[in-house]
């Protein structure tokens, strides 16, 4: 399935997935059961007669999925965990929020027709599950945590087996572009807009994942920045100064190239040349798809973002 952005207004989007701080709303659901997967309980609230196979499909769902993070990020970010499933009309997975306060939150939407297919190839819980790894930085930050959401979903969903690597590449060859600035852009901290906020994050990440490859060699990447924030934080329980993230993942690293991105970027638009650094990445489109190429100058580079550390 293609990631389902609406086409529509920054809203709209905002309302599909952006993280929300404030309280939860009461459950509705009966609990059916825990669910422990790689050291982190996940607290399971669905309604079991909304579903033809009792929910057996959905919690199958949610511990592949919390399997999916808790692979990209070493250990999954929380220690505990609530799932409430809110069942409604309809098949495929609707839309999640995430939620802090004080413990961490998914609130997703399912359809009450939603085939295993449809949810082998969800996007929506993977997304919301790897906000729960980056501390709350506030709201003129959401282009980060938005941001990062986005690109970690396809790189964890590959590196799990669950995606395949051209489809990834090619979703952001037709998306991120939507990430670049308009005329009328004051940098990632100021300019709230939908493809700002989602694509341009994810943009960061890319640049930076590229970037801290290069200059260690390809011996580490933004993944591994990533895991040390969650180890250092406990993520989105947690406020953090954006800042103190940064020089966070950084440090893990050995560069300083996450604070220097965010210096050029966060008051200036800037518009870096997308399609040479797929290019030199190896990746060419082809129709619907790509095609992936080992002779490039930075294939080795590709190649080592999407493969499991
Ligand atoms: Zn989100």
């Amino acid at each position: 399935m293609q990631r389902a952005w609406p086409a529509g207004t920054a809203a709209a989007a905002a309302a599909i997935t952006h993280l929300a701080l404030g309280a939860p709303p009461a459950s509705a659901a009966a609990t059916i059961d825990d669910i422990r997967v790689g050291g982190v309980d996940i607290h399971v609230e669905l309604e079991p007669r909304a579903f033809r196979d009792g929910g057996a499909a959905a919690r199958e769902w949610i511990r592949r999925s919390a399997s999916i993070v808790s692979g990209y990020y070493g250990r999954f970010p929380t220690t505990r965990l609530t799932v409430r499933v809110i069942a409604e009309a309809g098949d495929g997975v609707h839309g999640g929020k995430s939620f802090a306060n004080p413990d961490a939150l998914i609130r997703v939407q399912v359809g009450r027709e939603v085939s295993g297919t449809q949810l082998l190839a969800d996007w929506v819980l993977v997304h919301e599950m790897t906000h729960l790894a980056l501390p709350d930085t506030g709201e003129e930050h959401a282009w980060l945590s938005e941001g990062l959401a986005t690109y970690v979903e396809g790189v964890a969903r590959v590196q799990a087996g669950n995606r395949s690597e051209a489809d990834v590449w090619a979703e952001e060859i037709r998306q991120m572009p939507r990430g670049l600035p308009q005329a009328d852009d004051r940098g990632l901290d100021h300019t709230h807009t939908w493809g700002r906020t989602y694509w341009g994050g994810a943009m960061f990440c890319l640049l930076a994942d590229v970037e801290i490859r290069t200059q260690t060699h390809n011996r580490l990447g933004l993944q591994d920045a990533l895991r040390a924030v969650a180890r250092a934080s406990s993520g989105l329980t947690s406020d953090w100064p954006i800042e103190r993230v940064l020089r966070t993942g950084d440090g893990a690293v050995g560069t300083t190239t996450l604070e220097d991105l965010y210096a050029q970027m966060k008051d200036r638009p800037v518009t870096p040349d997308l399609m040479r650094l797929w290019q030199q990445l190896g990746i060419e489109p082809a129709g619907s798809s790509v095609r992936l190429s080992d002779s490039a100058p930075l294939a080795d580079l590709r190649r080592a973002i999407m493969r499991a550390p």
